[in-house]
C-alpha cells in the first residue's frame, strides 16, 4: 500500500519571511482535520520526523533565551544557524519555529496562571509542514512528502467516502500536513460565510444528558429541550469497561495503557457520533428560522472564582465537543453564535434578576417574586437575556418577556431525523430511549 521512493521537487516557489507577514485569507475559515492512522513509515519519513523534532526544541530554547514572540524575530535570529545545521527541506524550517512558537505561548500561558511548568519540549517526532511544502493528490490520496534538497518519500493514504466528501469539494483547500509516529492528519479550510442577521435566537444551557433552552423569534417563544441520553449510557458501559481491563492487566502497565487508550478511543467516537444527532438538526433549524443559536462560554468561568458546577463543566469533555460541533456546523451554514459569560445564569430570577446565592436544586424559585421554573430552562432564560444585553442587533430583532413562557410546555425543537450513514452500535450499549419526547424533570 506504501512505497517510498526519491521524488523530484519544483523550486521553492514561497519566501517565508515575506509570507509571514501577508493577512491570512483563511482566517475566520473553518478548519477540518482528515486523521489517516499509519501502522509504520518509511525509514526516511521517520528521519525527517526526529530531525524536524529537534529543530523544534532548538527553536524553543532559543525563543525562550531572547523572549521571542514573533516568527519574523525568530526567523531573523535563528534560520540562518538551523538552515546550515540541519540538512533537511529548507520550508520546514519555519514551519518548526511555528510549532515552537504554539508550543512556548502554551507555556507562557500556564506561567501566568501560576501553575507549575519546566522549560517545555516536544518529547515525540513529528513534521508539520505548511501547504506549499507537500503535494498531496486530492483524487488517489498520493501523498509526496519532500526530505531534503530532490529527496522524497511517497505514500498513498487510504481515503474513505468521509475524506473523499471534503476533497471531491473545491470549495475546501488544502492547509498543513502533520506526521507522527502513528498517523497523518491533512487539514482542509473553508471560507466561512458571512453569518446572517438573525431574527430569531434559540438560547441553549448545556447539560450531561441534554441541551435545554429556550426558541424566540417571530413574535413567538417556547421552551426547547435536545436530550441524547445515549451519551450517559456509552460513558457508563465504558466506564465499567475500563475498570475491568485495570483490574485484568493490572500486572503489565504497558498493555493496560495501550488497552485504556483504546477504550477511550472508542467510546469518544461513539459520544461524538451522538453528538452530531444533536448538532445538525439543531443548526438546521436555527437556520431555518434564521436564528441565533446563544451558548455558554465554556471557558469563562464567573465572577467569585468557579462554583461546583462550573468546576464540573470544565472538565466535562461531551460539553465542550458538543459545543465544538454546533460552532463549526454554524459557521458553515453562515448561523451566528453568541457566547456569553454562564455565571450565575441557574442561579438568577429572569423576570426580577433576583439572585440565589445558595444551592439551587432541581427547579429556581425566585424568593423575591414568585417566579419558579426547572433549574435547566432557568438558567437558558438568563442566557438569552445575557445575550440580547449585549447584542444591540439581536435586542432589536427580537422580542422576549420571560413571563410568557412560565407555564410553556417543553417540546423538542425538532424531530430527530433518520440515522443516515451512522454506524449501528453493538448491543448494550444503545439505550432504549429514543429522544424525541422531552420532559426536563426526568
Ligand atoms: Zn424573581
Amino acid at each position: 500500500m506504501r512505497r517510498s521512493d526519491p521524488d523530484t521537487f519544483g523550486p521553492l516557489a514561497v519566501d517565508f519571511m515575506f509570507r509571514s507577514s501577508c493577512p491570512d485569507p483563511m482566517r475566520g475559515g473553518v478548519v477540518r482535520s482528515l486523521a489517516f492512522p499509519v501502522e509504520s513509515l518509511p525509514p526516511p519519513l521517520c528521519g525527517l520526523l526526529g530531525e524536524f523534532r529537534l529543530l523544534v526544541n532548538r527553536s524553543i530554547r532559543i525563543a525562550l533565551r531572547k523572549d521571542m514572540r514573533s516568527r519574523s524575530r525568530l526567523a531573523k535570529a535563528a534560520y540562518h544557524t538551523l538552515s546550515t545545521e540541519h540538512d533537511i527541506y529548507k520550508q520546514y524550517i519555519p514551519s518548526a519555529f511555528e510549532v515552537a512558537l504554539a508550543v512556548l505561548k502554551a507555556h507562557r500561558r500556564r506561567l501566568r496562571r501560576g501553575r507549575r511548568t519546566s522549560v517545555p519540549f516536544v518529547k515525540r517526532p513529528l513534521l508539520k509542514a505548511e501547504n506549499q511544502s507537500y503535494r498531496f493528490d486530492r483524487g488517489t490520496g498520493r501523498l509526496r512528502i519532500p526530505i531534503r534538497g530532490t529527496e522524497g518519500v511517497q505514500l498513498i493514504l487510504p481515503l474513505s467516502d468521509w475524506h473523499r466528501r471534503f476533497l471531491a469539494d473545491p470549495s475546501w483547500g488544502l492547509g498543513s500536513l502533520t506526521v507522527t509516529t502513528d498517523r497523518i492528519i491533512v487539514v482542509v479550510r473553508k471560507i466561512a460565510p458571512e453569518p446572517y442577521e438573525p431574527t430569531a435566537a434559540i438560547a441553549l444551557d448545556t447539560n450531561e444528558a441534554s441541551v435545554d433552552g429556550v426558541a424566540v423569534g417571530d413574535g413567538e417563544a417556547g421552551l426547547v429541550s435536545l436530550p441524547f441520553p445515549e451519551v450517559r449510557v456509552v460513558q457508563a458501559t465504558h466506564f465499567r469497561r475500563r475498570r475491568r481491563l485495570a483490574r485484568k492487566k493490572a500486572h503489565d502497565r504497558r498493555v493496560m495503557r495501550c488497552l485504556l487508550a483504546r477504550e477511550g478511543r472508542r467510546e469518544r467516537n461513539r459520544i461524538r457520533q451522538r453528538l452530531h444527532r444533536v448538532s445538525k438538526p439543531l443548526v438546521a433549524a436555527a437556520e431555518e428560522r434564521r436564528a441565533a443559536i446563544v451558548l455558554e462560554d465554556l471557558t469563562l468561568h464567573g465572577a467569585g472564582g468557579r462554583s461546583r458546577r462550573m468546576n464540573r463543566r470544565l472538565s466535562s469533555w461531551p460539553r465542550g465537543e458538543l459545543h465544538r460541533q454546533i460552532e463549526y456546523k454554524a459557521a458553515l451554514a453562515g448561523v451566528p453564535v453568541i457566547k456569553v459569560n454562564p455565571a450565575w445564569t441557574s442561579k438568577t430570577c429572569p423576570a426580577c434578576g433576583a439572585r440565589r446565592r445558595d444551592r439551587v436544586g432541581k427547579d429556581f424559585v425566585c424568593l423575591v417574586c414568585d417566579w419558579e421554573m426547572d433549574r435547566q430552562h432557568n438558567a437558558a432564560l438568563n442566557i438569552l437575556k445575557t445575550a440580547l444585553a449585549s447584542n444591540e442587533a439581536l435586542a432589536r430583532a427580537v422580542r422576549f418577556q420571560p413571563g410568557a413562557l412560565r407555564h410553556d410546555v417543553v417540546s423538542p425543537l425538532y424531530d430527530l431525523p433518520a440515522r443516515e450513514g451512522a454506524r449501528e452500535e453493538p448491543s448494550g450499549v444503545e439505550s432504549q430511549q429514543t429522544g424525541t419526547i422531552s420532559s426536563p424533570h426526568v
